[in-house]
């Protein structure tokens, strides 16, 4: 009797030191508190307590210091319809190969793939005269050289994605899928969350057009940005949005028509998106590069122009400069600096870096003249940084992390 009284105080002990023990790892900072549950990570945060005779090991995730993100714009490798003279020569194989270096050098890399996937078939919109119409629809190779290039994540909410009907949607899906790429934008695949280095990322994109998750339903698109932001370290958000062309390069903070076609407040919805949690904005639809801003430290670019666009577009002038931009931030999204690689595509297309720096001086222009309250810098070497004024900051932003 007495034996068993010994025995039944000694657990008691023993759970009492147990709960002591998860009480103190509970009160950890919540961003600390998740388990490792993919790719082999040294932990930073190894918590051991001695039980009695047993050994209890909490492993828990490292988080990186700097994350780095990388953002470019429109990607139409060449199209099969209406026939294979829109293609590129050796099935378009070189197109990336002088910038995939700099692309595969981030933590993630982001492109909106404009058009449908697609061998053959499908529901192509209706066309008078498919010389003078342009609908897109990419062999399921050009897939692989996006893989092998560097990308991990994919829009593919933009005016391109309902080009073959559902037949091309569900096909782009299903290559994307097959190969590992990340995407969202469609209504069926409003957003992705994945894992890379131990770290969660949300990414959701939106574009004005049927089919695709609508840059004009605020209240939807917070709806689905916070609860991205509730999983995640770092939410991107990619929207296709505002008017086309080198006459359409500023933005006018209002809702943009073209071609009658309201085209979205591309200035009030990155602001709405960063507000509900959104830690990268990444605007594009323009075909043309538009200026940078930072709000709440958070990144937004615009519009990333042309990156990777074959055949059926204009490249002259401005059409033909485009950024590559890699976006450093904390492990929570919080704006550190940003890289920009100037590019140019001449006809037929493909990007080549630019050495003599046009887009850079373009988006210095554009910022300059579309946000002049907003203490952004862009060194002519294309390193941009935000001078911050905390106590300003944190009055007009009132955004704690
Ligand atoms: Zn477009």
């Amino acid at each position: 009797m007495f034996k068993c009284c010994k025995l039944l105080l000694l657990l008691a002990i023993i759970i009492f030191i147990s709960s002591c023990k998860v009480s103190r790892v509970t009160t950890q900072p919540p961003e600390q508190q998740d388990s490792l549950s993919v790719k082999e990570t040294v932990p930073t945060d190894t918590t051991v307590a001695v039980v009695q005779d047993s050994v209890e090991i909490n492993v828990h995730r490292l988080l990186k210091d700097t994350l780095t993100i990388i953002g470019v714009g429109d990607i139409m490798m060449g199209t099969n319809y209406p026939d294979d003279r829109y293609l590129p020569p050796n099935n378009g194989a070189y197109l990336l190969e002088e910038v995939d270096s700099i692309l595969r050098d981030a933590d993630v890399t982001f492109g909106n793939l404009e058009g449908v996937i697609l061998n053959e078939g499908g529901d192509p919109k209706y066309c008078r005269n498919p010389d003078v119409c342009y609908i897109f629809r990419s062999p399921e190779y050009m897939v692989q050289h996006l893989k092998d290039a560097g990308f991990d994540v994919m829009s593919t909410a933009n005016n391109h994605a309902g080009d073959f009907g559902d037949p091309g949607r569900k096909n782009t899906m299903r290559v994307l899928d097959s190969l590992g790429l990340w995407h969202a934008g469609l209504v069926s695949r409003p957003s992705a969350t994945f894992m890379i280095d131990g770290m969660k990322y949300g990414f959701a994109a939106f574009a004005p057009n049927n089919g695709t998750v609508s840059i004009h339903d605020l209240d939807e698109a917070r709806r689905l940005v916070s609860q991205l932001d509730s999983v995640s370290d770092v939410v991107i958000v990619s929207f296709h949005g505002g008017a086309e062309g080198s006459k359409h390069q500023h933005v006018p903070r209002r809702n943009e028509i073209f071609y009658g076609e309201d085209r979205g407040n591309v200035y009030d919805f990155a602001h709405s998106m960063i507000d509900a949690g959104a830690d990268i904005v990444f605007g594009h639809g323009p075909h043309v590069t538009r200026a940078v801003d930072i709000y709440k430290n958070r990144f937004i670019i615009y519009s990333l122009g042309n990156f990777c666009t074959y055949a059926r577009f204009n490249l002259r002038g401005d059409n033909g400069l485009a950024p590559i931009v890699k976006v450093f931030t904390t492990h929570n999204g919080e704006f550190i600096k940003a890289v920009v690689t100037p590019v140019i595509q001449r006809a037929p297309g493909g990007p080549k870096i630019d050495h003599e720096g046009r887009v850079i001086r373009k988006l210095v222009e554009l910022t300059e003249k579309d946000f002049p309250e907003v203490p952004v810098r862009i060194a002519p070497g294309g390193i941009i940084t935000y001078i911050q004024d905390q106590n300003v900051t944190d009055a007009l932003q009132g955004k704690s992390n």
